[in-house]
Protein backbone atom coordinates (compact mmCIF):
# COMPACT_ATOMS: atom_id res chain seq x y z
CA UNK A 1 0.00 0.00 0.00
CA UNK A 2 1.81 3.10 -0.99
CA UNK A 3 0.99 5.89 1.38
CA UNK A 4 0.22 9.74 0.22
CA UNK A 5 0.52 13.11 0.37
CA UNK A 6 -0.81 15.66 -2.53
CA UNK A 7 0.18 18.83 -2.51
CA UNK A 8 -1.88 20.90 -4.32
CA UNK A 9 -4.85 18.56 -3.77
CA UNK A 10 -8.13 21.07 -4.77
CA UNK A 11 -6.50 21.65 -8.04
CA UNK A 12 -6.76 19.79 -11.70
CA UNK A 13 -3.72 17.38 -10.56
CA UNK A 14 -5.19 16.63 -7.58
CA UNK A 15 -8.48 15.48 -8.53
CA UNK A 16 -7.23 13.47 -11.31
CA UNK A 17 -4.74 11.71 -9.02
CA UNK A 18 -7.29 11.63 -6.41
CA UNK A 19 -9.58 9.85 -9.34
CA UNK A 20 -6.50 6.91 -9.46
CA UNK A 21 -6.51 6.47 -6.17
CA UNK A 22 -10.46 5.91 -6.10
CA UNK A 23 -9.88 3.29 -9.00
CA UNK A 24 -6.83 1.44 -7.18
CA UNK A 25 -8.46 1.61 -2.89
CA UNK A 26 -6.36 -0.88 -2.11
CA UNK A 27 -3.02 -0.01 -3.36
CA UNK A 28 -3.18 3.71 -2.05
CA UNK A 29 -4.18 5.72 0.87
CA UNK A 30 -4.55 9.56 1.17
CA UNK A 31 -2.74 10.24 4.33
CA UNK A 32 -1.98 14.04 3.56
CA UNK A 33 -3.69 16.75 1.45
CA UNK A 34 -2.26 20.54 1.12
CA UNK A 35 -4.04 23.62 -0.86
CA UNK A 36 -3.68 26.97 -1.13
CA UNK A 37 -6.98 29.07 -0.47
CA UNK A 38 -10.34 27.04 -1.75
CA UNK A 39 -11.83 26.07 1.83
CA UNK A 40 -14.83 24.89 -0.01
CA UNK A 41 -13.22 22.16 -1.94
CA UNK A 42 -10.88 21.45 0.60
CA UNK A 43 -13.77 20.35 3.35
CA UNK A 44 -15.24 18.18 0.45
CA UNK A 45 -12.24 16.47 -0.28
CA UNK A 46 -11.23 15.77 3.68
CA UNK A 47 -15.04 14.01 3.76
CA UNK A 48 -14.47 11.76 1.07
CA UNK A 49 -10.76 10.90 1.80
CA UNK A 50 -10.83 11.24 5.60
CA UNK A 51 -7.00 12.16 5.69
CA UNK A 52 -5.05 12.33 8.79
CA UNK A 53 -3.65 16.21 8.10
CA UNK A 54 -5.32 18.89 6.12
CA UNK A 55 -3.01 21.58 5.35
CA UNK A 56 -4.02 25.36 4.07
CA UNK A 57 -2.00 27.91 2.77
CA UNK A 58 -2.87 30.80 5.41
CA UNK A 59 -4.21 30.57 9.10
CA UNK A 60 -7.17 32.13 8.17
CA UNK A 61 -8.47 29.22 5.59
CA UNK A 62 -7.11 27.00 7.94
CA UNK A 63 -9.23 28.37 10.93
CA UNK A 64 -12.61 28.62 8.44
CA UNK A 65 -11.53 24.52 7.64
CA UNK A 66 -10.61 23.30 10.87
CA UNK A 67 -14.35 24.92 12.29
CA UNK A 68 -16.10 23.07 9.40
CA UNK A 69 -14.52 19.72 10.10
CA UNK A 70 -15.25 20.28 13.93
CA UNK A 71 -18.69 20.20 13.11
CA UNK A 72 -19.09 17.55 10.91
CA UNK A 73 -16.84 15.45 13.48
CA UNK A 74 -14.48 14.59 11.38
CA UNK A 75 -11.05 14.19 13.36
CA UNK A 76 -8.20 15.66 11.33
CA UNK A 77 -5.20 17.36 12.00
CA UNK A 78 -5.61 21.17 10.42
CA UNK A 79 -2.23 22.92 9.61
CA UNK A 80 -1.10 26.06 7.69
CA UNK A 81 2.04 27.92 6.23
CA UNK A 82 5.05 26.51 3.90
CA UNK A 83 6.70 24.85 6.98
CA UNK A 84 3.39 22.75 7.31
CA UNK A 85 3.64 21.66 3.94
CA UNK A 86 6.96 20.74 3.95
CA UNK A 87 6.55 18.53 7.00
CA UNK A 88 3.21 16.47 5.80
CA UNK A 89 5.93 16.64 2.59
CA UNK A 90 8.70 14.54 4.67
CA UNK A 91 7.24 12.91 7.77
CA UNK A 92 7.35 9.02 8.14
CA UNK A 93 3.99 8.34 7.66
CA UNK A 94 4.21 9.27 4.04
CA UNK A 95 5.91 7.02 1.06
CA UNK A 96 4.83 9.08 -2.29
CA UNK A 97 4.37 12.72 -2.72
CA UNK A 98 2.68 14.32 -5.29
CA UNK A 99 3.85 17.84 -6.30
CA UNK A 100 1.30 19.53 -8.06
CA UNK A 101 0.81 23.55 -6.18
CA UNK A 102 1.39 25.62 -9.08
CA UNK A 103 3.95 27.76 -9.19
CA UNK A 104 7.06 28.96 -7.22
CA UNK A 105 5.11 27.92 -4.14
CA UNK A 106 5.32 24.94 -4.88
CA UNK A 107 9.64 25.13 -4.59
CA UNK A 108 10.15 24.24 -0.70
CA UNK A 109 7.23 21.51 0.07
CA UNK A 110 8.67 19.67 -3.12
CA UNK A 111 11.88 20.17 -2.26
CA UNK A 112 11.02 19.13 1.65
CA UNK A 113 9.67 15.60 -0.38
CA UNK A 114 13.30 15.04 -2.02
CA UNK A 115 15.51 15.68 1.21
CA UNK A 116 13.41 12.90 3.14
CA UNK A 117 13.90 10.30 0.12
CA UNK A 118 10.25 10.18 -0.64
CA UNK A 119 8.80 9.23 -4.42
CA UNK A 120 8.31 12.56 -5.43
CA UNK A 121 5.67 12.74 -8.32
CA UNK A 122 6.79 15.81 -10.08
CA UNK A 123 3.77 17.69 -12.04
CA UNK A 124 4.93 21.30 -10.49
CA UNK A 125 7.57 22.18 -13.37
CA UNK A 126 7.99 25.55 -12.22
CA UNK A 127 10.24 23.78 -8.70
CA UNK A 128 12.57 22.37 -11.10
CA UNK A 129 13.00 25.12 -13.50
CA UNK A 130 13.54 27.61 -10.62
CA UNK A 131 16.26 25.53 -9.38
CA UNK A 132 17.20 23.04 -11.67
CA UNK A 133 20.68 21.53 -10.72
CA UNK A 134 20.47 22.15 -6.83
CA UNK A 135 17.23 19.87 -7.49
CA UNK A 136 18.58 16.86 -9.22
CA UNK A 137 21.76 16.73 -6.73
CA UNK A 138 19.25 16.76 -3.83
CA UNK A 139 17.44 13.52 -5.68
CA UNK A 140 20.81 11.97 -5.64
CA UNK A 141 22.37 13.16 -2.31
CA UNK A 142 18.96 12.62 -0.11
CA UNK A 143 18.13 8.83 -2.53
CA UNK A 144 14.82 10.10 -3.66
CA UNK A 145 12.59 8.54 -6.76
CA UNK A 146 11.75 11.32 -9.07
CA UNK A 147 9.07 10.25 -11.62
CA UNK A 148 7.83 12.89 -13.90
CA UNK A 149 4.02 13.80 -14.43
CA UNK A 150 3.61 16.07 -17.17
CA UNK A 151 2.54 14.36 -19.72
CA UNK A 152 5.08 14.46 -22.23
CA UNK A 153 8.17 13.64 -19.58
CA UNK A 154 6.14 10.93 -18.64
CA UNK A 155 5.61 10.03 -22.25
CA UNK A 156 9.74 10.38 -22.67
CA UNK A 157 10.22 8.34 -19.23
CA UNK A 158 8.19 5.81 -20.59
CA UNK A 159 10.16 5.49 -23.82
CA UNK A 160 13.94 5.54 -22.19
CA UNK A 161 15.84 2.67 -21.38
CA UNK A 162 15.53 1.30 -17.38
CA UNK A 163 19.03 2.69 -16.74
CA UNK A 164 17.97 6.03 -17.06
CA UNK A 165 14.48 5.74 -15.49
CA UNK A 166 16.05 4.68 -12.50
CA UNK A 167 18.51 7.59 -12.19
CA UNK A 168 16.92 10.32 -13.92
CA UNK A 169 19.16 13.48 -14.45
CA UNK A 170 22.12 11.95 -14.03
CA UNK A 171 22.77 9.91 -16.87
CA UNK A 172 24.60 10.12 -20.18
CA UNK A 173 21.66 10.00 -22.92
CA UNK A 174 23.94 9.51 -25.93
CA UNK A 175 25.14 6.35 -24.05
CA UNK A 176 22.08 4.55 -23.93
CA UNK A 177 21.99 5.75 -28.29
CA UNK A 178 19.51 8.69 -27.81
CA UNK A 179 20.09 11.10 -30.46
CA UNK A 180 17.12 13.46 -29.55
CA UNK A 181 13.98 13.90 -27.02
CA UNK A 182 10.96 15.35 -29.08
CA UNK A 183 9.12 17.30 -27.20
CA UNK A 184 5.07 17.81 -28.78
CA UNK A 185 2.50 20.79 -28.07
CA UNK A 186 -0.55 21.45 -29.39
CA UNK A 187 0.09 24.94 -30.01
CA UNK A 188 -2.85 26.02 -27.44
CA UNK A 189 -6.17 27.81 -28.47
CA UNK A 190 -4.11 30.14 -30.90
CA UNK A 191 -2.06 28.19 -33.41
CA UNK A 192 -4.19 29.13 -36.16
CA UNK A 193 -5.39 32.84 -35.46
CA UNK A 194 -4.13 35.88 -37.07
CA UNK A 195 -1.00 36.70 -34.84
CA UNK A 196 -2.44 40.37 -35.27
CA UNK A 197 -5.58 39.31 -33.07
CA UNK A 198 -3.57 37.87 -30.14
CA UNK A 199 -2.81 41.56 -28.37
CA UNK A 200 -7.13 41.40 -28.10
CA UNK A 201 -7.35 38.02 -26.71
CA UNK A 202 -9.44 37.09 -23.31
CA UNK A 203 -8.24 35.33 -20.54
CA UNK A 204 -11.53 32.97 -20.79
CA UNK A 205 -10.38 32.58 -24.47
CA UNK A 206 -6.44 31.69 -23.48
CA UNK A 207 -7.62 29.17 -20.97
CA UNK A 208 -9.62 27.26 -23.22
CA UNK A 209 -7.42 25.17 -24.40
CA UNK A 210 -8.28 22.55 -27.02
CA UNK A 211 -7.35 19.23 -25.85
CA UNK A 212 -6.65 19.26 -22.33
CA UNK A 213 -8.28 20.29 -18.67
CA UNK A 214 -6.02 22.28 -16.26
CA UNK A 215 -5.32 25.13 -14.03
CA UNK A 216 -5.85 28.85 -15.25
CA UNK A 217 -1.83 29.51 -14.98
CA UNK A 218 -0.92 26.68 -17.22
CA UNK A 219 -3.97 27.10 -19.25
CA UNK A 220 -2.26 30.24 -20.39
CA UNK A 221 0.98 29.05 -20.48
CA UNK A 222 -0.17 26.75 -22.82
CA UNK A 223 -1.78 29.42 -25.41
CA UNK A 224 1.74 31.87 -25.08
CA UNK A 225 3.71 28.18 -25.37
CA UNK A 226 5.80 29.14 -22.75
CA UNK A 227 4.41 25.95 -20.91
CA UNK A 228 6.59 24.50 -23.62
CA UNK A 229 9.55 26.26 -22.65
CA UNK A 230 9.28 25.66 -19.08
CA UNK A 231 8.94 21.88 -20.38
CA UNK A 232 11.81 22.21 -22.44
CA UNK A 233 14.01 23.14 -19.04
CA UNK A 234 12.13 20.70 -17.15
CA UNK A 235 13.22 17.72 -19.67
CA UNK A 236 16.72 18.83 -19.70
CA UNK A 237 17.36 18.45 -16.17
CA UNK A 238 15.27 15.49 -16.19
CA UNK A 239 17.25 13.73 -18.78
CA UNK A 240 20.43 15.33 -18.24
CA UNK A 241 19.74 16.78 -21.89
CA UNK A 242 21.89 19.07 -23.41
CA UNK A 243 20.06 22.10 -25.60
CA UNK A 244 20.68 20.55 -28.92
CA UNK A 245 19.37 17.22 -27.76
CA UNK A 246 15.52 18.59 -27.18
CA UNK A 247 13.41 19.60 -30.35
CA UNK A 248 10.23 21.20 -30.23
CA UNK A 249 7.62 19.73 -32.20
CA UNK A 250 3.95 20.94 -32.88
CA UNK A 251 1.59 17.97 -32.81
CA UNK A 252 -2.44 19.40 -32.83
CA UNK A 253 -3.99 16.21 -31.96
CA UNK A 254 -2.02 15.71 -28.90
CA UNK A 255 -2.65 12.06 -29.26
CA UNK A 256 1.17 11.59 -28.71
CA UNK A 257 2.28 12.93 -26.07
CA UNK A 258 5.94 12.95 -26.64
CA UNK A 259 8.80 10.98 -28.37
CA UNK A 260 12.66 9.59 -27.96
CA UNK A 261 14.75 9.38 -31.34
CA UNK A 262 17.78 6.90 -31.05
CA UNK A 263 20.82 6.78 -33.47
CA UNK A 264 19.55 3.91 -35.31
CA UNK A 265 16.76 5.52 -36.53
CA UNK A 266 14.31 4.31 -34.11
CA UNK A 267 11.57 6.09 -32.98
CA UNK A 268 9.73 5.43 -29.74
CA UNK A 269 6.65 7.26 -29.11
CA UNK A 270 3.89 7.21 -26.42
CA UNK A 271 0.45 7.27 -27.15
CA UNK A 272 -2.86 8.05 -25.05
CA UNK A 273 -5.95 9.82 -24.43
CA UNK A 274 -5.72 13.35 -23.15
CA UNK A 275 -6.15 12.90 -19.49
CA UNK A 276 -3.63 13.44 -17.07
CA UNK A 277 -5.16 10.12 -14.88
CA UNK A 278 -2.72 8.19 -17.56
CA UNK A 279 0.44 9.73 -16.12
CA UNK A 280 -0.17 10.01 -12.78
CA UNK A 281 -1.14 6.17 -12.50
CA UNK A 282 2.12 5.43 -14.21
CA UNK A 283 4.09 7.54 -11.51
CA UNK A 284 2.27 5.58 -8.89
CA UNK A 285 2.42 2.39 -9.61
CA UNK A 286 5.89 2.30 -11.23
CA UNK A 287 7.21 -0.21 -12.29
CA UNK A 288 3.81 -1.87 -11.97
CA UNK A 289 0.52 -0.88 -13.94
CA UNK A 290 -3.00 -0.31 -12.89
CA UNK A 291 -5.96 1.24 -13.94
CA UNK A 292 -6.55 4.60 -14.42
CA UNK A 293 -10.29 5.10 -15.09
CA UNK A 294 -9.19 5.92 -18.96
CA UNK A 295 -10.78 4.81 -21.82
CA UNK A 296 -8.61 2.72 -24.14
CA UNK A 297 -7.36 5.12 -27.50
CA UNK A 298 -9.75 4.18 -30.39
CA UNK A 299 -7.29 4.09 -33.46
CA UNK A 300 -10.34 3.92 -35.52
CA UNK A 301 -11.83 7.21 -34.46
CA UNK A 302 -8.02 9.38 -34.97
CA UNK A 303 -8.81 10.59 -38.30
CA UNK A 304 -5.01 12.19 -38.56
CA UNK A 305 -1.28 12.78 -36.62
CA UNK A 306 -0.07 15.84 -38.02
CA UNK A 307 2.75 17.73 -37.10
CA UNK A 308 4.94 21.41 -37.72
CA UNK A 309 7.86 23.44 -36.89
CA UNK A 310 7.46 25.78 -34.41
CA UNK A 311 6.36 29.64 -35.24
CA UNK A 312 8.51 31.52 -32.98
CA UNK A 313 7.08 34.97 -34.23
CA UNK A 314 3.39 33.39 -32.49
CA UNK A 315 5.10 32.01 -29.72
CA UNK A 316 7.83 34.16 -28.14
CA UNK A 317 7.99 32.83 -24.73
CA UNK A 318 9.21 29.72 -26.06
CA UNK A 319 11.79 31.44 -27.68
CA UNK A 320 12.87 33.24 -24.36
CA UNK A 321 12.31 29.87 -22.47
CA UNK A 322 14.65 28.35 -24.85
CA UNK A 323 17.18 30.86 -24.70
CA UNK A 324 16.81 31.15 -21.30
CA UNK A 325 17.98 27.30 -20.84
CA UNK A 326 21.07 28.20 -22.99
CA UNK A 327 22.02 31.11 -20.82
CA UNK A 328 22.01 29.26 -17.36
CA UNK A 329 20.20 29.09 -14.13
CA UNK A 330 19.73 33.04 -13.24
CA UNK A 331 17.76 33.05 -16.73
CA UNK A 332 15.50 30.21 -16.07
CA UNK A 333 14.45 31.12 -12.47
CA UNK A 334 13.89 34.70 -13.19
CA UNK A 335 11.84 34.14 -16.51
CA UNK A 336 9.57 31.55 -14.39
CA UNK A 337 9.07 34.58 -11.39
CA UNK A 338 8.56 37.25 -14.09
CA UNK A 339 6.01 34.63 -16.12
CA UNK A 340 4.47 34.21 -13.12
CA UNK A 341 3.51 37.74 -12.21
CA UNK A 342 2.77 38.53 -16.23
CA UNK A 343 0.58 35.65 -16.20
CA UNK A 344 -1.69 36.46 -12.70
CA UNK A 345 -1.66 40.19 -14.37
CA UNK A 346 -3.13 38.88 -17.91
CA UNK A 347 -5.88 36.14 -16.07
CA UNK A 348 -6.54 39.51 -13.72
CA UNK A 349 -7.66 41.56 -16.97
CA UNK A 350 -4.74 43.92 -16.47
CA UNK A 351 -2.70 43.60 -18.68
CA UNK A 352 -3.04 42.35 -22.44
CA UNK A 353 -1.97 38.75 -23.41
CA UNK A 354 0.81 39.90 -25.66
CA UNK A 355 2.31 41.86 -22.71
CA UNK A 356 3.24 38.76 -21.24
CA UNK A 357 5.98 38.23 -23.61
CA UNK A 358 7.52 41.56 -23.70
CA UNK A 359 7.44 41.42 -19.87
CA UNK A 360 9.55 38.49 -19.41
CA UNK A 361 11.46 39.47 -22.40
CA UNK A 362 12.48 42.62 -20.39
CA UNK A 363 12.76 40.94 -17.28
CA UNK A 364 15.02 38.67 -18.49
CA UNK A 365 17.19 40.79 -20.41
CA UNK A 366 18.00 43.10 -17.22
CA UNK A 367 18.73 40.06 -14.99
CA UNK A 368 21.35 38.41 -17.58
CA UNK A 369 22.76 42.36 -18.03
CA UNK A 370 23.89 42.21 -13.88
CA UNK A 371 24.09 38.26 -13.22
CA UNK A 372 27.07 35.59 -13.85
CA UNK A 373 25.97 32.16 -15.72
CA UNK A 374 28.41 30.40 -13.44
CA UNK A 375 27.37 31.42 -10.34
CA UNK A 376 26.11 28.28 -7.93
CA UNK A 377 23.30 28.89 -6.38
CA UNK A 378 21.47 27.67 -3.12
CA UNK A 379 17.87 27.59 -2.50
CA UNK A 380 17.73 31.05 -0.31
CA UNK A 381 20.09 32.64 -2.93
CA UNK A 382 17.30 30.80 -5.99
CA UNK A 383 14.24 32.67 -3.97
CA UNK A 384 16.24 35.80 -3.36
CA UNK A 385 16.52 35.73 -7.63
CA UNK A 386 12.75 34.66 -7.78
CA UNK A 387 11.89 38.05 -5.13
CA UNK A 388 13.69 40.22 -7.67
CA UNK A 389 12.22 39.17 -10.72
CA UNK A 390 9.18 39.35 -9.51
CA UNK A 391 9.39 43.13 -8.46
CA UNK A 392 11.34 43.81 -12.17
CA UNK A 393 7.91 42.35 -13.62
CA UNK A 394 6.07 44.33 -11.65
CA UNK A 395 7.56 47.42 -12.51
CA UNK A 396 7.12 46.32 -16.25
CA UNK A 397 3.40 45.84 -15.29
CA UNK A 398 3.07 49.69 -13.93
CA UNK A 399 3.71 50.56 -17.87
CA UNK A 400 1.61 48.20 -19.14
CA UNK A 401 -1.83 48.63 -17.26
CA UNK A 402 -4.79 48.57 -19.18
P1 LIG B 1 -4.55 24.23 -10.44
O1 LIG B 1 -4.58 25.72 -10.47
O2 LIG B 1 -5.75 23.49 -10.89
O3 LIG B 1 -4.21 23.74 -8.94
C1 LIG B 1 -3.17 24.30 -8.20
C2 LIG B 1 -3.14 23.76 -6.79
O4 LIG B 1 -2.10 24.44 -6.08
C3 LIG B 1 -4.45 24.00 -6.02
O5 LIG B 1 -4.71 22.91 -5.17
C4 LIG B 1 -4.11 25.23 -5.16
O6 LIG B 1 -4.87 25.32 -3.99
C5 LIG B 1 -2.66 24.96 -4.85
N1 LIG B 1 -1.92 26.16 -4.47
C6 LIG B 1 -1.85 27.34 -5.12
N2 LIG B 1 -1.10 28.21 -4.42
C7 LIG B 1 -0.69 27.57 -3.30
C8 LIG B 1 0.12 27.92 -2.21
N3 LIG B 1 0.64 29.14 -2.08
N4 LIG B 1 0.34 26.99 -1.25
C9 LIG B 1 -0.19 25.76 -1.36
N5 LIG B 1 -0.96 25.35 -2.38
C10 LIG B 1 -1.20 26.25 -3.34
O7 LIG B 1 -3.25 23.79 -11.25
P2 LIG B 1 -2.97 22.38 -11.97
O8 LIG B 1 -3.42 22.45 -13.37
O9 LIG B 1 -3.44 21.27 -11.10
O10 LIG B 1 -1.38 22.40 -12.00
C11 LIG B 1 -0.59 22.12 -10.85
C12 LIG B 1 0.86 21.95 -11.27
O11 LIG B 1 0.94 20.83 -12.14
C13 LIG B 1 1.42 23.13 -12.05
O12 LIG B 1 2.76 23.31 -11.71
C14 LIG B 1 1.30 22.72 -13.50
O13 LIG B 1 2.29 23.30 -14.32
C15 LIG B 1 1.52 21.22 -13.38
N6 LIG B 1 0.93 20.44 -14.47
C16 LIG B 1 -0.43 20.45 -14.64
C17 LIG B 1 -0.99 19.70 -15.67
C18 LIG B 1 -2.49 19.65 -15.87
O14 LIG B 1 -2.95 18.94 -16.77
N7 LIG B 1 -3.30 20.30 -15.08
C19 LIG B 1 -0.17 19.02 -16.57
C20 LIG B 1 1.21 19.04 -16.36
C21 LIG B 1 1.74 19.76 -15.31
MG1 LIG C 1 2.86 19.07 -20.24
Amino acid sequence: MRKLTILGATGSIGASTLKVVAENPEQFTVVALAAGGNVDKMRELCQRWQPKYAVMATAQAAQILQAQLRELKLNIEVLYGTDAMCQVAACDEVDTVMAAIVGAAGLLPTMAAVKAGKRVLLANKEALVMSGQLFIDAVEEFGAELMPVDSEHNAIFQCLPVEIQTRLGRCDLAQSGVSHILLTGSGGPFRYSDINTLSGVTPQQAIAHPNWSMGPKISVDSATMMNKGLEFIEAKWLFNAAPQQLKVLIHPQSVIHSMVQYRDGSVIAQLGEQDMATPIAHTMAYPERVGAGVAALDFTRLSELTFMDVDYQRYPCLKLAIDACYEGQHATTSLNAANEVAVEAFLNGKIRFTDIATINQQVLSKICGMNNPLHSYTLESLLELDTMARSLASQELKERLL
